[in-house]
């Protein structure tokens, strides 16, 4: 009896089935977007692989509620053995993890067809475009989790429905997008890493189209995003997709941030100490996939030694540069971080005035959400759309591009001084990012744009689930009258 009561209360509510990407960038907001969820009054469960569950574990601490539901990470001769997460692998194998974890149809599948309330609607991340395939084989509407913003959204969905070529790859032309705001041109190396990667013929080239294809197709699409930031792009969204089904939700970590790292208590204390000069540090950490090679490290130590400023540098612990010479050289004004850095708790801290940052699209809205200014050196994937946005609204200052590049380390020395630093120019860049931040924590705020869209998300799951309560009802008390048959 137990059992008959909780299924009829989970079926009087939207259940929703959550479907992560396996990437620090792509789950972290998705993570903050479900604890969200979570607050309303909604069943969730979140569909992970055994090695990614201890990423969950904070999140099913806050939210006790949430279901999950644990699936084997399919076996495929190209992801070695025991990876299941992009953190694991060298960047030459996204592409084929993004196809492998399409092999998740199946089991899923069968799993919506042999449980007893299976979820009503799916959110799963941009990178698994082939759920929309399954969302429609089940009859239930499926809503695309774009963790990049929706300037790069619409140049994503440009790309992969027109396909434009590079005609001459050792002289590739920018390309341009007139259908954008602006019709903004992009050099051809700076578009989508994962869309110049394309071969005809490949399937799994093949296979990741599709799925883009998918989400174009979704019946909804939330960002990580905020109205001020983006108004323009999208609005473009609505008007390319045909409907107004989009919510920006963000940023999702000034919404309420469910990560567990803490700094500890000798940063804290550090970083405490440069508050006499409020902004004074400068934060440095190119997000959870960027490999520096030895020559970029060294160039990126030269400019902080040069700089003469404060910082904080965020390094992959496996990094040979910079050694314990450099740490002793800085002693006092510099503190280097191995491994993985508590970015949001950083980029919060009064002491932090500017960010070096590879431009991933969470660091950009971390780093707007703390009012910090940003210098730029994007890599690939959306970093280039990131980096010009940020340029664009007067918070963000060029240091280098590509992933080929090294900069000077007297230019970039001079450009990190300059970013904390008391010139005019740095001064008002440091107030539009102040004023930047105020827009992004006002739309997070009750009635604010982003926290309307999540309210007007979850009424719009509430409006599909009871349209289609009413139609079982209907069906069953025909069903009824007809004695039991339709016959
Ligand atoms: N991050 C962090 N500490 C680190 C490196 C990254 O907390 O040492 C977080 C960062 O706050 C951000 C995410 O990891 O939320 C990285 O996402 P982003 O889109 O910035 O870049 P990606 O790693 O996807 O290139």
């Amino acid at each position: 009896m137990a059992t008959t009561t909780q299924e009829e209360q989970t079926q009087t509510k939207p259940h929703i089935l959550i479907v992560p990407y396996p990437a620090q960038g792509h789950m972290l907001p998705l993570l903050d977007f479900t604890h969200q969820l979570s607050l309303q009054n909604l069943t969730i469960t979140i569909l992970t692989t055994p090695k990614n569950l201890p990423l969950l574990s904070h999140l099913l601490s806050l939210s006790p509620s949430i279901q999950t539901l644990i699936l084997p990470f399919p076996s495929h001769p190209s992801i070695p053995p025991n990876i299941e997460n992009t953190k694991n692998l060298p960047s030459s194998l996204f592409i084929p993890m993004t196809h492998v974890l399409s092999l998740l149809y199946s089991p899923l599948f069968h799993w919506f067809k042999s449980t007893p309330n299976p979820p009503n609607f799916i959110i799963s991340d941009f990178f698994l475009g082939w759920t929309q395939h399954l969302a429609e084989q089940l009859s239930i509407p499926r809503i695309v989790f774009s963790p990049s913003g929706a300037f790069t959204l619409s140049t994503l969905y440009s790309l992969w429905t027109s396909m434009p070529k590079n005609p001459n790859p050792d002289n590739p032309r920018p390309h341009s997008f007139p259908n954008i705001p602006d019709s903004p041109t992009f050099p051809w190396n700076h578009l989508s890493t994962l869309f110049r990667s394309f071969k005809e013929g490949d399937p799994v080239s093949h296979s990741i189209r599709d799925g883009f294809l998918g989400n174009i197709e979704s019946w909804g699409l939330v960002l990580n995003s905020f109205d001020s930031l983006e108004s323009r792009y999208l609005q473009h969204l609505k008007d390319e997709l045909g409907h107004v089904r989009v919510w920006a939700v963000g940023p999702l970590t000034a919404a309420g941030s469910t990560r567990a790292d803490k700094a500890d208590d000798r940063l804290i204390r550090w970083l405490d100490t440069c508050q006499d000069e409020e902004g004074s540090v400068v934060y440095v950490c190119f997000g959870s996939q960027v490999e520096l090679t030895r020559q970029q490290l060294e160039a990126v130590g030269t400019g902080l030694e040069r700089s003469g400023t404060r910082f904080v540098w965020c390094v992959r612990d496996t990094s040979a540069v910079p050694d314990e010479e450099f740490e002793k050289r800085v002693r006092g004004r510099g503190l280097v971080i191995r491994g993985w850095a508590p970015q949001v708790e950083l980029l919060s801290h009064r002491a932090v005035g500017s960010f070096l940052t590879h431009c991933g699209w969470n660091s950009v809205l971390e780093a707007v959400g703390s009012g910090v200014v940003m210098l730029t050196w994007p890599f690939g994937a959306d970093q280039f759309v990131g980096a010009r946005l940020m340029r664009e609204a007067g918070v963000a200052v060029r240091v280098c591009e590509g992933s080929d590049s090294v900069p000077d380390p007297d230019e970039l020395g001079r450009i990190l001084a300059e970013s904390v630093g008391t010139s005019e120019v740095s001064r008002e860049r440091r107030k539009r990012a102040v004023e930047l931040r105020e827009k992004a924590l006002m739309a997070v705020k009750e009635g604010g744009s982003s926290f309307r869209d999540l309210q007007g998300f979850v009424k719009a799951l509430w409006e599909v689930h009871e349209e289609k309560l009413k139609i079982n009802k209907d069906v069953e008390r025909d069903r009824e009258m007809n004695g039991g048959s339709y016959f």
